[in-house]
């Protein structure tokens, strides 16, 4: 036998028994552990007849309501300027809820890192006009009583997010 010949699993064969049904460590992170090759350790397993537990399988974003609406509503225009409080609106979910899901989704790449950090709710909406209406930035910065709303989009710019020139500007009557 294998266990024999290298004689080094005497004595430890019933903590092997132990990992091997209540660890999910790999044949070859065991045999490392017990000084043995993967094989053996392999072997000693089959011919104890041992069922080894299953890894978790972790986070099944494809069968989560709460990822898929996410990775819905990222997939907008725009949707890095979407406020955390429009999403938990939209989905219903708790901060923390949303948090967990959200983290899932960015490790994985399925959504953007910027997707869901966006915090003004006011910012929001003033970015939303500045998208779609032909209006000077000043003008749409008045109406949600922002101070500098040009200096705000310089610093998104800046920060990685991209904004657009502005709509007014873009047909030659502005100074925009
Ligand atoms: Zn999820």
């Amino acid at each position: 036998m294998i266990m024999g010949r290298l004689g080094i699993l005497r004595g430890k064969e019933d903590n092997l028994v132990k990992d091997l049904k209540e660890s999910t460590l790999s044949f070859e992170k065991l045999g490392k552990k017990y000084g043995v090759s993967r094989q053996a350790i392999h072997f000693f397993c089959k011919k104890q007849g041992i069922k080894r537990l299953l890894k978790p399988r972790g986070h099944q974003t494809e069968e989560c309501h709460l990822c898929q609406k996410l990775i819905q509503i990222s997939r907008r225009p725009y949707s890095e300027f979407i406020s955390i409080h429009t999403i938990l609106k939209e989905t219903g979910a708790s901060k923390a809820e949303y948090s967990h899901h959200l983290r899932i989704l960015r490790d994985r790449g399925l959504v953007s890192q910027r997707f869901g950090k966006f915090r003004s709710k006011k910012l929001e909406e003033a970015y939303a006009i500045y998208f779609t209406e032909r209006l000077q930035v000043h003008t749409i910065g008045r109406k949600f009583g922002l101070k500098n709303f040009h200096a705000i989009i310089r610093q998104h710019r800046a920060l990685g997010y991209d904004v657009p020139p502005s709509r007014y500007g873009r047909f030659g009557c502005g100074k925009n």
